[in-house]
């Protein structure tokens, strides 16, 4: 006989959970448009930047802030005003939430209390990236932002056994040494970094750690970096730059 407990009714609010374009304001969704001029709570990682997106789709509304460092604070307000039966969206600084951005401490709260949680997809760097990429899409590992010290060879040599494509997220200040790191921890793996998607210097930089990490010492690169990495299943006959 299963034990499995059959949920009581679900809640009245829910919890909407808004991409928001990461460069391109015309990547911004119809229905995160009309999601967020219908929510009664907006939440957003950074209230500077959901500002100025509120003001180019012409949307006046409250904006709440919800970052890293105000969640645990946060949460008790937000799933009150859920359980009252209002309608709260969350948008990140820039793409989906959670997605190396706050909000999944909130989702799990929501789940846990029976409140809908409902997705409204969107741009996200990870995806966007991936697919321009000329990477496998099959398989791949998300593996967000690097440890920056503890744990980061570890992380790496876990990392550099993984068959499927393998996609991080990082700064431009850091971008120097981590192409370094790959290059001592994976050889000389075919990486790509996809650089300022959407905007008006979108570049996807492809070839080998070796080669892109001496590149990397004649050129700072500027902006917002997505890092992808051969797995060890890719074949180097399939990789972009055969110079053919
Ligand atoms: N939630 C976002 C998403 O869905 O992609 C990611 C937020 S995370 C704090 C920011 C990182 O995402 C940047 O450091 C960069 O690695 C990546 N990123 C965001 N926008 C990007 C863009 N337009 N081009 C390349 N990378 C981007």
């Amino acid at each position: 006989m299963s034990h499995t407990k059959i949920p009581p009714a679900q809640a009245d609010g829910i919890l909407y959970l808004a991409s928001t374009p990461i460069g391109n304001l015309d990547d911004m969704t119809f229905r995160a448009i009309k999601v967020i001029q219908e929510t009664d709570i907006l939440l957003a990682e950074d209230t500077r930047s959901a500002a100025r997106l509120l003001k180019h789709f012409n949307i006046s509304k409250k904006i709440h802030s919800y970052y890293a460092y105000n969640e645990d604070k946060r949460i008790p307000f937000v799933l009150q005003e859920l359980l009252s039966g209002r309608i709260v969206t969350l948008i990140s600084e820039a793409g989906t939430p959670l997605i190396s951005d706050p909000g999944h401490k909130l989702v799990v709260a929501a789940i846990h209390r029976n409140i809908r949680v409902i997705p409204i997809p969107g741009a996200s760097a990870v995806l966007a990236a991936l697919v321009a990429s000329g990477l496998p899409t099959s398989r791949f590992v998300f593996e967000g932002f690097l440890p920056r010290k503890k744990g980061r060879t570890k992380t790496l040599e876990n990392l550099s056994k993984e068959p499927g494509t393998l996609i991080v997220y990082e700064s431009p200040y850091r971008i120097e040494k981590t192409v370094e790191d790959i290059g001592k921890i994976f050889g000389n793996r075919y990486i790509v970094l996809a650089r300022e998607l959407t905007k008006k210097f979108e570049e996807f930089i492809r070839g080998y750690a070796f080669d892109i990490s001496r590149q990397l010492t004649q050129r700072r690169l500027k902006g917002e970096i997505v890092i992808l990495i051969a797995g060890t299943q890719y074949h180097s006959s399939e990789d972009i730059n055969t110079g053919e």
